[in-house]
């Protein structure tokens, strides 16, 4: 339970943390909350011959509102995000998530960015980024890239994150007017971390037809996931409890769905049916 030793630095701007990355030629790493990175230091799965603490970066925290998406900073806490009145009136899903990531002590460390960089099977932001086609800035060597969410969650633990890049911000875009959306989840008891998550966006019309349906799912595979099948079964019908149950089915076809000690994969498909099921009742106008 103790990390091997590291050497430590702060950066004051992006543009210096990136320069002390491609100093440490790949043996050092960016650290922001910790909430991810110290616990893998301290099991010796991940040992940096240097951290670079990027947390007083002043141009990382925060959200800003745009015409048409919440622009939340990478260091912007949990804690933040899930208590923001504007994240709260704009994109309630996001803060609902965040409000149910870990305990208190992990939402006011834990950062947006880092939870998205850190890419864990469970964790519950993936899902939310996908359901809202979040984009993620990055600033790299060679200048600003913008990811679309689902190109950059690759695998467990693994993004499109340019080598020596830094995570600037997410975008996260808000759905066509007159969406409903909720974050579904059930928690692992001892860590808080999502068993299976369910991230749902919809909007009808005036005749309850479905004119917008997103679905993220994290925790039930190896990477979080958009629920395309459902979203399918979803598309165009009118938002009855028949069309949910047949449309929540298929809510684990999309997923490389795994299993582990706590729950097998049989377990983990069902409960994405089920949650998903719960989660689109929870958004429908019926
Ligand atoms: C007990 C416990 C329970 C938790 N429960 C949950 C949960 O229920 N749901 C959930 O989603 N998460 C959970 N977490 C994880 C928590 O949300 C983490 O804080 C988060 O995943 C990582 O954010 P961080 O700021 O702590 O990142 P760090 O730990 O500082 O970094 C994580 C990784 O991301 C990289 N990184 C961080 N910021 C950037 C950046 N701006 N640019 C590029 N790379 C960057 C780091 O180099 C590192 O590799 C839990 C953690 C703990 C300890």
């Amino acid at each position: 339970m103790i990390p091997t030793s590291f050497e430590y630095e702060q950066a004051e701007t992006v543009a210096q943390a990136i320069s002390k990355l491609l100093e440490s030629s790949g043996e050092a790493k960016l650290l922001a909350g910790g909430h991810s990175l110290l616990p893998m230091m301290k099991l010796r799965l991940s040992s940096p011959e240097k951290l670079i603490d990027i947390s007083g970066i002043k141009e990382l925290h925060g959200i800003v509102r745009d015409p048409d998406a919440l622009v939340v900073g990478a260091l912007t806490t949990h804690a933040e995000v899930a208590s923001s009145r504007m994240v709260r009136d704009t994109l309630p899903l996001l803060a609902d998530a965040a409000g149910k990531i870990g305990d208190l002590q992990v939402r006011n460390r834990g950062t947006v960015g880092g939870n998205l960089a850190h890419a864990d099977m469970a964790s519950d932001l993936p899902a939310v980024a996908l359901a809202l086609d979040a984009e993620i800035t990055v600033e790299t060597p060679h200048g600003t890239e913008v990811i679309p969410v689902d190109e950059f969650l690759l695998g467990p633990l693994i993004t499109a994150l340019p080598e020596n890049s830094v995570l600037k911000n997410v975008r996260f875009k808000i759905p066509q007017k007159g969406f409903n959306s909720v974050y579904e989840k059930i928690s692992h008891p001892a860590s808080g971390y999502a068993v299976v998550g369910i991230a749902a966006v919809i909007a009808c019309d005036d005749n309850n037809v479905v004119t917008q349906a997103a679905i993220g799912v994290t925790g039930a595979g190896d990477v979080a996931y958009r629920a395309k099948a459902v979203e399918e079964a979803l598309l165009g019908k009118v938002f009855t409890e028949d069309v949910i149950r047949h449309a929540s089915e298929l809510a684990a076809d999309d997923g490389v769905i795994a299993g582990d000690l706590y729950a097998s994969e049989n377990y983990r498909r069902q409960l994405c049916k089920v949650h998903t099921a719960r989660a689109l009742r929870r958004v429908a106008p019926l």
